[in-house]
């Protein structure tokens, strides 16, 4: 195949690659790669001066095996149906990867949010929600959409609220919509969830002595040189836990004008604050230009997050990337063939199906919440304080030493929400590295972690549709 293949047939290859590997029936895999349910769909919308215009959308339902379905919903100029086919489907892969019980799904509005005024924004996007309304396409046990490139939490509450106006008294009807901010029935850490999910993705990754030794580096993320492509929700999270947890360095930031590198470190959100100021990252004090954004991908470093767009390393590019360890915070950036020329390079890939999964395990967090009608630990905060209060006082008993005020204040909080969400996120993305090398390293017909990541998610669909009783 060349480099024309596109995007969603990428991931049918991904699929198929793995679905080799199993046992289950041809039909039953038809089934489990196609999209169920395609909605393409036209709105006209009126701009301030009274002309119309016709705005082209999709929402996409690839697998019904869980429901609901999830998945974000992106606005973009250049998106096609193509994409958002292949966006939907990888969503089914991760959540059964993350063990998320959801089915895959993904939405899209062809237009430039940047290029409007925000009241168009608004009713563009309430309009959309009305049409997923109007076809069944939204609801907490149906569809529930959640941000994606070009949306962010603005957008969810305006979803939440459309929903809720045509759905009066429903009492689940938060649960609609992902992503949305605090006051709207968010949760903390959702924001930062994907960019956290793809640090704890590195660390583990990087924690495993032998696999790094491999590569030629040293145990740990302390010190590793990291280049990032996108300084968007991903990116930006994702250097900011690796450089303020992980100890890592961020050398090298890619964004649309260009790149910037500086060897001793860049810190994201001086550079974010700088963007914003000038309009571009370029000139950044203390660093150097690199004119042709796309060559920061081939800069001498440790570790590579793409964290823009799809097909960014491809068979054009590969052999010039220096990385040993790609983390995929963007969907799809890599392509099959791009992939085959790293993996002989011996280069650790480690796959966006998985390491992006921490965005839709937090949105999994945020629609229990909505459905459970209570901010997360409210329960047990106090409960727990006073347990950790109590043992603390058995250990002064037992030992006859007393902890100070300070220690019993520093020891003695209690988990709030965020400690539960980012508790459940860090158990997730380790629990579930750990499955998918140990898939890889036990079976010598997987060659690299994205084909023990779709091999474990084509077996648990499987079984989840054997168990529906669809496939006798
Ligand atoms: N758009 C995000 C993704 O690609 C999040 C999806 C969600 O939270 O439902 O994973």
């Amino acid at each position: 195949m060349t480099a024309h293949t596109s995007f969603f047939e990428n991931v049918i290859r991904y699929v198929d690659q793995a679905a080799a590997l199993t046992k289950y029936p041809k039909g039953l895999l038809d089934q489990i790669k196609q999209c169920n349910s395609v909605y393409s769909f036209k709105f006209p919308i009126r701009d301030s001066q009274g002309n119309i215009e016709t705005i082209r959308a999709w929402r996409v339902e690839h697998s019904h095996h869980k429901l609901p379905t999830k998945g974000g919903i992106r606005y973009a100029p250049e998106v096609n149906e193509d994409e958002v086919m292949a966006l939907a489907a990888l969503m089914t892969y991760k959540c059964a990867i993350v063990d998320v019980p959801f089915g895959g799904a993904k939405g899209a509005i062809q237009f430039d949010p940047n290029k409007y005024p925000v009241d168009q924004v608004e009713r563009i996007t309430r309009r959309y929600t009305h049409e997923l309304a109007k076809k069944n396409f939204i609801g907490p046990g149906v569809d529930v959409p959640a941000p994606d490139y070009g949306t962010g939490e603005r957008e969810m509450a305006w979803i939440a609220d459309t929903y809720m106006a045509m759905n009066p008294g429903q009492i689940d009807a938060l649960a609609c919509v992902t992503g949305k901010p605090l006051s709207q029935g968010g949760v903390r850490g959702r924001r930062e969830a994907t960019g956290r999910g793809v640090f704890y993705a590195l660390r583990e990754a990087c924690n495993n002595a032998e696999d790094l030794k491999k590569l030629g580096l040293d145990r740990g993320i302390a010190g590793k040189r990291i280049v990032v492509q996108g300084l968007g929700n991903v990116g930006s999270h994702a250097t900011k836990f690796c450089r303020e947890e992980g100890d890592a360095r961020i050398i090298a930031i890619a964004e649309r004008e260009g790149a910037i590198m500086n060897p001793n470190g860049l810190i994201e959100a001086d550079v974010i604050a700088y963007r914003k100021e000038t309009g571009s990252i370029l000139n950044f004090p203390g660093s150097t230009n690199i004119i042709n954004t796309r060559d920061a991908l081939e800069l001498e470093c440790d570790v590579l997050i793409p964290a823009a767009l799809e097909n960014q390393i491809t068979a054009e590019n590969a052999n010039r990337i220096k990385a040993r360890i790609v983390v995929e915070g963007a969907n799809g950036p890599t392509t099959p063939e791009a992939e085959e020329i790293l993996r002989k390079k011996g280069v650790l890939i480690i796959p966006d199906v998985y390491a992006n999964a921490g965005g839709v395990t937090v949105s999994y967090f945020e629609w229990l919440k909505n459905l459970s009608h209570v901010r997360i630990g409210r329960m047990g905060k106090r409960y727990e304080q006073a347990s950790e209060l109590r043992m603390m006082r058995m250990i002064e008993v037992l030992t006859g030493k007393k902890f100070t005020e300070e220690q019993i204040a520093a020891a003695a909080i209690g988990p709030d929400e965020l400690d539960f969400v980012n508790s459940g996120l860090e158990d997730t993305m380790v629990v579930s590295y750990q499955r998918l090398r140990e898939i890889w390293k036990s079976n010598p017909q997987i060659p690299d972690l994205r084909a023990a990541a779709f091999y474990d998610a084509i077996g648990k669909i499987a079984i989840s549709y054997l168990e529906l009783g669809i496939f006798p």
